[in-house]
């Protein structure tokens, strides 16, 4: 039986989609097709999946919000998940902090507004980050204004591993780092996770997240198709040899003089520099090819190897 009678069979007609473009799902909006797709909305449509291509070996590709990722293909072969799956529930209530269980497709935005509304602390500073909660997990998003990351407050979070089994974990599993996570080494499943959130004065959390806000909008590109911060800021080590007064990526690449370059569609933003901006039709061998002109330009003239933030499939 081919990968698609298998998962019709499973989840019925109509909800399997073949070649489906799925650019409307990248913040990029490369243009990309699925050979196989469908949108996971309950914790069982994701064991399903799990256990499904695990033992039909079928290759699976997640998306969250598609805001961390620069696809360099035409096709991704196999099935790509969009995360649809949206809970979010308090498990626990105490005087000083609330203990909330969030699934992985709960949309940061909303997470933001909803937990500094009702007073819980922990997700304030990330109105703005865009994706799901599994997106920022995985990667461990941050803001750097102060700094906060995703991972912050989680206790516990629920795998499905690589053979579709359930696993409950503690948060020193996840070895968070800058831009890091363990589950970009194990390829698990982030499901969903216990948040401890402190309470507080919803005026104060709601002031925070609106100045971080305000700062990002001051900053970055609003309103275009992006990814974000394409590479990843140097290192202490590295920004010290250079005398430069931030380690800052995109101060790299504006010193290079490239800000405004253009490949195809491509282009590096005047506004951030960090940040490559689809223009309208940007195709795949574009961003490649910008991408290498970036790298190139920045080792010719400061020695530094630049590394990707974004994930590159
Ligand atoms: C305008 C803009 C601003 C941004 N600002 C920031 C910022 O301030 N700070 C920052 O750190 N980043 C920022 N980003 C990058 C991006 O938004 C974050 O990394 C975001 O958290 C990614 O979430 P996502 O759901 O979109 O992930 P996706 O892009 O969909 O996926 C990213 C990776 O995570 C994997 N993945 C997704 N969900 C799961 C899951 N549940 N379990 C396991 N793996 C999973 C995917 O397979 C993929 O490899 C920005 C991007 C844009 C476009």
């Amino acid at each position: 039986m081919n990968p698609y009678s298998i998962l019709e069979l499973n989840f019925g007609k109509g909800k399997i989609q073949k070649d489906k473009n799925i650019s409307s799902y990248i913040t990029l909006r490369t243009e990309t097709v699925a050979e196989y797709f469908i949108e996971a909305e309950t914790k069982e449509d994701w064991l399903t999946l799990f256990h499904l291509t695990h033992e039909h070996t079928i290759p699976l590709f997640i998306i969250g919000g598609g805001s961390n990722l620069a696809i360099l293909q035409n096709k991704i072969n196999g099935l790509v998940v969009r995360n649809l799956y949206v809970i979010k529930e308090v498990v626990n209530d105490t005087a000083q902090y609330v203990d909330l269980l969030v699934s992985s497709g709960y949309p940061m935005g909303r997470l933001v507004k909803e937990t500094a509304e009702a007073g819980y602390e922990g997700f304030e500073y990330h109105l703005g980050l865009p994706g799901t909660l599994g997106g920022a997990i995985y990667m461990n998003s941050k803001w750097t204004h102060p700094l906060s990351y995703a991972g912050d407050w989680l206790i516990k979070g629920f795998l499905i591993d690589n053979e579709g089994a359930l696993k409950e974990v503690d948060r020193n599993y996840f070895q968070f780092a800058y831009d890091h996570s363990k589950l970009q080494e194990t390829k698990e499943f982030f499901l969903e996770g216990i948040f401890r959130l402190q309470k507080q004065n919803p005026a104060i959390l709601k002031n925070r997240s609106q100045e971080a806000l305000a700062y990002r909008k001051q900053t970055q590109p609003f309103g275009v198709a992006t990814s974000g911060c394409f590479f990843q800021n140097i290192s202490e080590e590295e920004k010290n040899r250079l005398g430069f007064p931030t380690g800052s990526a995109g101060y790299l690449i504006d010193q290079a003089g490239l800000k405004h370059t253009q490949v195809g569609d491509f282009i590096v933003s005047p506004i951030h520099a960090n940040f490559i901006v689809n223009q309208g039709e940007g195709k795949p061998e574009d961003l490649i090819q910008l991408i290498h002109l970036i790298k190139a330009k920045v080792k010719e003239q400061f020695g530094v190897d630049l590394k990707e933030e974004v994930r590159i499939i």
